[in-house]
């Protein structure tokens, strides 16, 4: 017998199919590629149950969803002090690939742009790679709760074209924010970005951060309590590229989008959201992915400043 909650994941994505606005990203030759219709929203609670609608098996690439996790390995890796030494968490208001610093503070402003993503990989621990990209892998993997793989074409295509990356990644070795050679940093960053995965596995990413660092399905802990609340926190005042103003008034959960059309939102102790749409608005969030988590926001009271 289907479910309520089934029926309204259905309705959801009905109501939003209709919206054929924005344009897939095609700053990467390889992301062109993507089917431009497809659409797929999962939710899955933080206890485990998982509901999805359409194209949940599609895979794409996670790209910038990949920044609040790799952001959690590296305060697991080196502590909450060591990353702040080298990441602020303040909005920067800039284009995610921005090239610059706070001038206060001379770090990259925070996490979820480019600049304190690709400094955020630097501090992954490991002797060399691939034992470094290996436990990012594995990380993200854990969240999923299935291994997840490399998408070789999309890595060979971010490789070719990311020169701003490898700008980005030269500055921060200049101020000595990176205190290593740039390319192996950036490649693993471009390896990261080129990590394989559905929308039913970034909502059970999400659903793990709900669940406070468990993933509801395997019950592996991937992530510390503690640094679950400041990886939301950045995720949150950070998440949504240049327009995280608006999706708090809007949506009003910590969330992170990618341009391979993803989109990731979490309601702490309840559950994660993901939606899979290819169309950029000009932010770069995901046209449907973003309206989708208003309705379900605004229908299901999801907002966390919501007192009912
Ligand atoms: N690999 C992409 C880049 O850094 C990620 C972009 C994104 O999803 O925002 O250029």
């Amino acid at each position: 017998m289907r479910s309520v909650v089934q029926d309204y994941v259905d309705s959801i994505l009905g109501g939003c199919v209709v919206n054929r606005s924005g344009a897939v990203a095609d700053y990467i030759p390889e992301l062109a590629a993507a089917d431009p219709d497809a659409f797929g929203i999962c939710i899955a609670s933080a206890d485990g149950h998982v509901y999805e609608a359409g194209d949940t098996r599609v895979p794409f690439t996670i790209q910038s969803i990949s920044k609040p996790f790799t952001y959690g390995l590296a305060l697991s890796d080196r502590g909450i002090a060591a990353v702040d030494a080298k990441v602020g968490v303040e909005p920067s208001g800039d284009a995610f690939n921005e090239i610059s610093l706070d001038p206060a503070s001379g770090r990259p402003r925070n996490a979820m742009i480019n600049a304190g993503a690709i400094t955020a990989a630097s501090l992954v621990a490991g002797d060399a790679e691939p034992e470094r990209f290996e436990r990012i892998r594995a990380t993200y993997s854990r969240y999923a709760g299935r291994e997840l793989e490399l998408d070789q074409a999309v890595y060979e295509s971010e490789r070719r074209t990311g020169h701003r990356n490898r700008a980005i990644g030269y500055m921060l070795r200049t101020v000595s924010i990176l205190e290593e050679d740039p390319e192996p940093v950036v490649d693993r960053y471009f390896r990261q970005c080129s990590l394989r995965v559905d929308a039913r596995d970034l909502a059970l990413m999400a659903a793990t951060l709900a669940n406070n660092g468990i993933q509801p399905l395997t019950g592996e802990r991937a992530l510390a309590p503690e640094l679950v609340e400041r990886v939301l926190s950045v995720m949150t005042t950070c998440g949504m590229y240049d327009g995280a103003g608006d999706w708090v008034s809007g949506v009003g959960l910590p969330a992170k989008s990618g341009v391979g059309g993803g989109v990731l939102a979490v309601l702490p102790g309840q559950v994660g959201l993901a939606v899979y749409s290819p169309r950029l608005d000009e932010h770069g969030n995901s046209v449907r992915g973003v309206e989708a988590c208003r309705r379900l926001s605004r229908e299901l009271e999801l907002h966390f400043l919501h007192v009912s």
